[in-house]
């Protein structure tokens, strides 16, 4: 059995794969198979949009198992906006660097008690089109006043982590896939399939 990565962003695809180091299955991602999946991401949860993305991949390949991640920004001043329109916030021309500027003018003015926000990233594993098992991971932190810093990706220049008064785009890769939603999450997945 192979586990195949229902994703095909290669940011992600990064992270998750240096996340899944130790994993005693083969590990292999969309761009790895024959097959072309055209997905539309219009659920209204972060784990109806998982469960499209893994869905298709897992009937069509049926004796592997699955995993599909959709994950987002979530700001408490926004009422959890953009969650699961996280990707295309500033519009169908979307870019990560106008998705923040329209974040930091949402929250002009705010002060920084009420800038709590975090990203979080919802797994479904799924078994021949079956879901079994679903996972859900965690950030917290705040937005800050200014992008700061150039790694990682999406909104990881906006949202300051106090423990290490830096913004996830200012922390090494290593710190980040040791303390993200999505290293939180795969790491539970680690934990499920070596039980397995
Ligand atoms: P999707 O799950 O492919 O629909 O995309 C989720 C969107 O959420 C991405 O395009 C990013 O804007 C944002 N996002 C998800 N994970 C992260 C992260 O680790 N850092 C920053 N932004 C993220």
């Amino acid at each position: 059995m192979r586990l195949i990565i229902a994703t095909s962003n290669k940011d992600k695809l990064k992270e998750i794969k240096s996340i899944l180091r130790s994993v005693k299955f083969p590990i292999i991602c969309l761009a790895d198979l024959d097959k072309k999946f055209h997905i539309k991401e219009n659920g209204k949860t972060f784990l109806e949009n998982a469960v499209k993305k893994t869905e298709p991949v897992s009937r069509a390949f049926p004796d592997d198992l699955v995993v599909g991640e959709d994950s987002g920004l979530s700001v408490d001043y926004l009422k959890g906006k953009p969650g699961v329109y996280s990707k295309r916030y500033s519009g169908r021309r979307w870019t990560y660097e106008k998705n923040n500027l329209k974040i930091l003018k949402d929250l002009e003015g705010v002060i920084w008690k009420k800038r709590k926000a975090h990203f979080s990233a919802t797994l479904a594993v799924m078994k021949a089109g079956k879901l079994i098992k679903k996972i859900e991971g965690r950030l917290s932190g705040y937005i800050s006043y200014e992008s700061r810093g150039t790694g990682g990706f999406g909104y990881d220049p906006i949202l300051y982590i106090p423990k290490y008064k830096k913004t996830v785009a200012q922390l090494p890769a290593s710190i980040k896939n040791r303390i993200s939603h999505r290293a939180h999450a795969f790491r539970r997945l680690k934990t499920y399939l070596n039980k397995r």
